[in-house]
């Protein structure tokens, strides 16, 4: 059972007390009036060793002379002496004067070689003494400490936000929310109605614990969120936290590492520690794997140490407290498989909530929830977006919502249209249009050629997506793009995978067979075309040679100590079988573009005269698809 609790109040930042700083201060001014008072106790008279040689020595009027600390001399003059005139003002009390030296030697040297005339009983009698000034010592070295201290606290507070400072460094930088700053719900995330189901579960721990612990059920400890960035894992665990109207703690797993040793542990404590404190609470820990990859597997050993330590801290901790203190701690991570298995197992992160990129349905609902706060064009449907929008992520929908609401600002319109949304997808999917570029007419033709390439084998091909439209105004990184609109497949079959290398290399075959030669244009055409044949015949045993055997390394052991899981025969067949695919794919390009070498041309052109083609142009030129 939790124990009772008291209203909730929103959390705040811990600053000390506004007193504490003044009590510092009036502490630093005293200690410095103590140290000039100090320093100005002596009542004799500064003089220097040439005036008492060249006076007082002459004149016999010296007692004694008392080095301290081998740096100042004191002076003491006759009684009888002090009746002369000169010594009218010096003070009563001895010693009269006092004055610096360089280094004794000289001084001794110099103080016999000034009596040298002097008889036995004249010469001045010398005595040495050490003396401590304890109070100014202390002071002297308390003072400074003190200064750089309170310097650190102060750009500590500055850098890192409010209670902490550099000698806070074990502690964790965790972000606190209070039930009221987590006001997400289950109405801000659309779509995922399994997952939903599950968190509800867990909501429904929080909410009402002995329902569950009555019958002896033990409440989960730990909750895996596995899903592709932007997908909502965040925003899952924040509506678990919002639904169950307790305190969230969120911490990324790249924060529990510093260049320190041990902080990642400390860190890994001070966060839990708090948490129990708060029960019932949410932890929430993103990137997960930055901590919890499977142990003695990276390069450095360094990086490795510190990172094992954090974990075991980690595994500690979720062993440590009671299935029951109401502290769940969920964990987000897009590379599951990465995941050390101690930390997988039963009464640790064992149950594990998939959030796949979007479906259709769900895009649907998502474009709802981030097209409601926008004044929106009726031309606009979340049907249609959707229905162009597949691949992309919650985040990638959040992100062209927002996108297309700037496009339409920027143009000073009244409300968001179907075009702005246009132009925000296709940023969001190819970059910047980048209108500035200086591209020669050379080029231009080039990669006008190239991108009429693609275009007309993936026209031409049964198994490669839709296209929508092709343009050659560099974006982003790349100088041209035709852009698709892909279905969503769960399998991909030989031939879907066949037809799609064929369009990848549709720009160079072009290039080739209009000016002979190839250019360097198609690195990343080649690229995904080598790694997509690597996967078919390496890894999805899509190859007569190599049969039906995968190379695939879930776990990424291999990788890791540069080893193959095969013989090198083994390798220089995978890569003649990728060789001999690629050219395969080369060739039928090259007689899908012979066959349509007119329209290859014509697009071209116009490509060159209009920049972007649209799917509608297309059909002019290539005819109607017939799948
Ligand atoms: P992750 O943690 O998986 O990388 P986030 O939870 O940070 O992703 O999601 C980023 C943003 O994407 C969220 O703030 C939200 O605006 C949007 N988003 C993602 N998924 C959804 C969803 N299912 N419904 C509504 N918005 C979503």
């Amino acid at each position: 059972m939790y124990p009772d609790k008291e209203p909730k109040k929103p959390i705040m930042p811990q600053s000390p007390p506004p007193g504490s700083k003044w009590i510092f201060y009036i502490f630093i001014v005293c200690s410095l009036i103590g140290i000039v008072l100090i320093s100005r106790n002596s009542p004799s008279e500064q003089t220097s060793w040439q005036v008492v040689k060249s006076t007082m020595l002459l004149h016999h009027d010296v007692e004694r002379l008392n080095v301290i600390n081998r740096e100042t001399v004191e002076v003491y003059i006759k009684k009888d002496s002090l009746k002369k005139p000169q010594y009218k003002n010096t003070p009563a009390n001895a010693p009269q004067y006092t004055f610096q030296i360089g280094s004794v030697d000289a001084f001794e040297k110099d103080l016999d070689q000034a009596q040298a005339n002097f008889t036995e009983p004249e010469k001045i009698p010398v005595t040495y003494a050490t003396t401590q000034n304890w109070f100014s010592n202390i002071l002297l070295w308390v003072l400074p400490l003190l200064v750089i201290f309170f310097i650190f606290r102060r750009t500590g507070a500055g850098l890192a936000g409010a209670g902490n400072s550099v000698f806070d460094f074990g502690k964790s930088k965790v972000r606190e929310y209070g039930m009221e700053k987590s006001p997400v719900t289950f109405k801000d995330v659309a779509g995922y109605e399994e997952a939903k189901t599950e968190v509800m579960e867990i909501v429904d721990f929080l909410k009402h614990p002995e329902n569950f612990t009555k019958l002896g059920a033990k409440i989960p400890k730990g909750v895996l969120l596995v899903g592709p960035p932007g997908s909502g894992k965040t925003l899952m665990a924040k509506a678990v936290a919002g639904e169950a109207a307790v305190p969230f703690f969120s911490l990324s797993g790249s924060e529990f590492i510093e260049i320190f040793v041990g902080v990642g542990a400390s860190r890994v404590r001070d966060l839990f520690e708090k948490a129990k404190q708060k029960a019932p609470s949410i932890i929430f820990i993103d990137e997960i794997d930055t901590i919890g990859r499977i142990r003695g597997r990276a390069l450095s050993a360094q990086a490795n140490d510190e990172r094992d330590s954090t974990l075991n801290q980690l595994l500690t901790e979720m062993d440590g407290f009671d299935a029951n203190t109401g502290v769940i701690v969920m964990a987000a991570t897009n590379r599951a498989d990465i995941l050390d298995p101690a930390l997988l197992r039963a009464g640790r992160f064992d149950r594990h909530i998939y959030l796949e990129l979007p479906n259709k349905t769900e895009r649907v609902a998502i474009f709802n929830v981030h097209l409601k706060p926008l004044k929106l064009d009726s031309s606009v449907s979340s049907e249609f977006l959707a229905s162009q929008t597949p691949g992309f992520s919650g985040a990638d929908i959040a992100n062209v919502c927002n996108e297309a609401a700037l496009i339409a600002a920027r143009n000073k319109k009244i409300a968001v249209d179907k075009q702005d949304f246009y132009d925000a997808i296709d940023r969001t999917i190819a970059g910047l249009e980048k209108k500035s570029m200086i591209i020669s007419p050379s080029e231009k033709k080039i990669i006008a050629y190239h991108e009429a390439g693609h275009t007309i084998v993936s026209w031409e091909l049964k198994n490669v997506d839709p296209l929508v439209k092709v343009s050659i105004i560099p974006r982003g990184k790349s100088l041209g793009s035709a852009w698709y609109l892909p279905e969503e497949h769960q399998v991909i079959t030989l031939s879907q995978f066949s037809d799609q290398i064929c369009a990848a290399l549709g720009g160079r075959v072009a290039e080739e067979i209009v000016f002979g030669q190839p250019s360097s244009g198609a690195l990343d055409d080649l690229e995904k075309v080598t790694k997509q044949a690597y996967m078919m015949v390496a890894n999805l045993g899509l190859n007569k040679e190599i049969g039906s055997t995968s190379y695939y390394d879930s776990t990424g052991q291999y990788d890791a100590t540069f080893q193959k899981p095969y013989s090198e025969a083994t390798a220089q067949l995978i890569d003649t079988e990728v060789r001999k695919l690629v050219q395969q794919s080369y060739d039928r390009t090259k007689e899908v573009l012979m066959n349509n070498r007119a329209a290859l041309d014509t697009l071209a052109q116009l490509l060159l005269d209009k920049e972007v083609v649209e799917k509608e142009e297309l059909e002019k030129i290539l005819g109607k698809r017939s799948f």
